[in-house]
């Protein structure tokens, strides 16, 4: 019969997270082997606390734990164990980021070394306009990120003190264990492979080398970039634990769309209305670019829908690799106002053409009007 996880803490049934994490320090703490060599009781329950932990610090295995029990543990997949020490370190190593529970716990993070605990990565997200996409723009993001502690330098150690080697692995960062035939080398779990410990922390960042800051980040966002790009800036993480590397900043760019232009790849589309003189004699109309304005020469007997395509003045490639064209699609608009002398000749050139055109002055509401009266005239007949 296994025993309550709430009891095996020493927690109420609706403690906090807080609660329930300083219930496992206090408990880890008690039995913690290395203060309990070879009591095989102190390693029991230490393991059980872990497991305790390691279920009601997650609010989804709690949920299924409060509702089935054990059962609803083990059925699912879920059920937790750690055979050995090492595991639990290893494990809550993971969950807190190279093993930063432990070092609050027992005050023992390591010193600095090149391999200790790397920075978090972390995520932005950056708006900018079509315009500014086209030409390229530096933009200031806010972040909240860790970052190396200014009073230690970042190893973790109290100014005028330094980290020490680790009396668990005599400084070699590893330890070795026989079973049966094989020697099998784990990372220390005292110092998590640094090979230092801390015994005076730092005051400002309680040993863990790194402290949390708002800090302003210029972000430069290259021209012609896609909408959804996701730019990494190396380093611009978090701190790492100790002077460990830190992580990078991944900025994702969203591109607010331009109510004139689209793109396909690097050229850039754009619609612009002509005349039907304009598309039958031909001519020379101006385009508005997005930096510049080009002037495109429209053959006679031009078609509405046409595209044109003007070299080199679409959006800059990304990586450097040239340029994109201007493709613009021409469309040939029907004047919705005519002068009289305008009609006279739209009436003349129907002529030569030998088409039939509504007869003058009947506008297309007097047709409406014209058509609804026949409808009602018929249905008054039937
Ligand atoms: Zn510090
Ligand atoms: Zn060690």
């Amino acid at each position: 019969m296994k025993q309550d996880y709430y009891e095996i803490l020493g927690v109420s049934r609706d403690a906090t997270q807080e609660e329930i994490k300083a219930a496992y320090r206090r408990e880890a703490l008690k039995h913690h082997p290395d203060r309990n060599k070879g009591d095989k009781e102190a390693e029991r329950r230490f393991k059980e606390a872990a497991e305790a932990y390691e279920v009601l610090s997650n609010p989804e295995k709690r949920a299924r734990y409060d509702r089935y029990g054990h059962e609803g543990l083990s059925r699912s997949g879920a059920a937790p164990g750690f055979s050995t020490v090492e595991d639990i370190f290893r494990h809550f190593g993971d969950i807190f980021g190279g093993g930063s529970i432990f070092d609050d716990l027992f005050g023992m993070g390591g010193g600095r070394r090149s391999g200790g605990g790397r920075g978090a990565s972390l995520r932005c997200r950056v708006r900018i306009s079509f315009e500014e996409m086209a030409r390229g723009v530096e933009k200031t993001i806010g972040l909240r990120r860790e970052e190396r502690c200014g009073t230690c330098g970042g190893t973790g150690a109290r100014p005028g003190s330094a980290p020490r080697t680790c009396p668990y692995c005599r400084g070699r960062g590893e330890i070795q264990q026989t079973h049966g035939f094989f020697a099998v080398r784990t990372v220390c779990p005292r110092c998590q492979g640094r090979g230092s410990v801390i015994e005076d922390p730092c005051p400002e960042c309680r040993g863990a080398g790194r402290v949390r800051r708002a800090r302003d980040l210029t972000v430069r966002i290259p021209a012609g970039i896609e909408d959804g790009t996701q730019i990494r800036i190396s380093g611009e993480g978090d701190a790492g634990e100790q002077g460990g590397a830190p992580g990078d900043l991944y900025c994702q760019v969203l591109v607010e769309a331009h109510p004139f232009f689209t793109r396909e790849g690097n050229d850039l589309y754009c619609e612009v209305p002509i005349s039907f003189a304009q598309a039958a004699l031909g001519a020379r109309v101006e385009v508005p670019g997005i930096s510049s304005t080009e002037t495109l020469e429209i053959p006679r007997g031009t078609q509405s829908g046409s595209l044109f395509r003007i070299r080199g003045k679409g959006l800059p490639d990304v990586h450097g690799r040239g340029t994109g064209d201007l493709v613009v699609r021409v469309v040939v608009e029907t004047p919705r106002k005519l002068t009289r002398r305008q009609e006279e000749l739209l009436r003349e050139l129907a002529k030569t053409e030998d088409e039939n055109v509504s007869p003058r002055r009947r506008s297309f509401f007097e047709k409406i009007k014209e058509r609804f009266g026949q409808e009602d005239e018929r249905k008054e007949r039937e």
